[in-house]
């Protein structure tokens, strides 16, 4: 997220169809190669004729959205959110066969939602609540505690100060081409190509 204009679309660290039989490649091709791409080229439009800002990275632009010229606003929000959503949503993927929900972060998680599955559940029915286009989070608030929350369209929890640590895509293009209208089932597939290591790379990152 330090990255900034002119903005681009960085590979995925594995092939589209590495995340089969959960997700499947003709999603992630889609997702990747043109709903991102186009939040990229959308931003970079709009910053174009706006050099004062191209030196700000995407988490500074999320975080000062009310300090640019009005009429950039809200294409700056949208399009630097959707590109923000993304990339942090493809980045906690990871193949299944690579995927360990163990460890320090995943304890404290189980520690402070009952159990690990209670946590799911949690994360499940958060995401099953967003009506129409959004995005399911886990984050940690100012003094650290875990907190879920949903977001529309391409909100980010940076504006509230909110530290993200994971995030599930439920726009019906995350999932329509497989799933079709059952999200239930792809927020299960989802949970068995997450990549837990990064999320608690997040978690220390938070902390030190
Ligand atoms: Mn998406």
């Amino acid at each position: 997220m330090n990255s900034t204009y002119p903005f681009r679309n960085q590979p995925l660290p594995f092939d589209f169809d590495a995340l089969e039989p959960f997700i499947d490649a003709k999603t992630m091709r889609l997702h990747h190669n043109r709903h991102l791409q186009t939040y990229i080229d959308q931003l970079n439009t709009t910053l174009k004729d706006y050099p004062d800002y191209h030196s700000w990275t995407l988490t500074q632009l999320l975080q000062n959205i009310a300090s640019l010229p009005v009429s950039i606003q809200q294409p700056v929000q949208r399009n630097a959110g959707g590109v923000f959503n993304h990339v942090f949503y493809f980045s906690h993927l990871i193949p299944n066969e690579l995927s360990h929900p163990k460890g320090p972060l995943v304890d404290a998680i189980g520690k402070f939602y009952g159990t690990f599955d209670n946590f799911k559940q949690e994360l499940t029915t958060a995401a099953l609540s967003v009506f129409g286009s959004g995005y399911a989070w886990l984050v940690l608030n100012a003094r650290g505690e875990f907190a879920i929350l949903t977001l529309p369209n391409q909100d980010t929890p940076l504006p509230q100060n909110l530290c993200p640590l994971l995030t599930v895509d439920v726009w019906e293009h995350a999932y329509y081409l497989k799933h079709y209208n059952n999200r239930t089932a792809y927020l299960n597939d989802w949970f068995q190509v997450v990549n837990w290591q990064q999320v608690q790379k997040n978690y220390h990152t938070f902390f030190l």
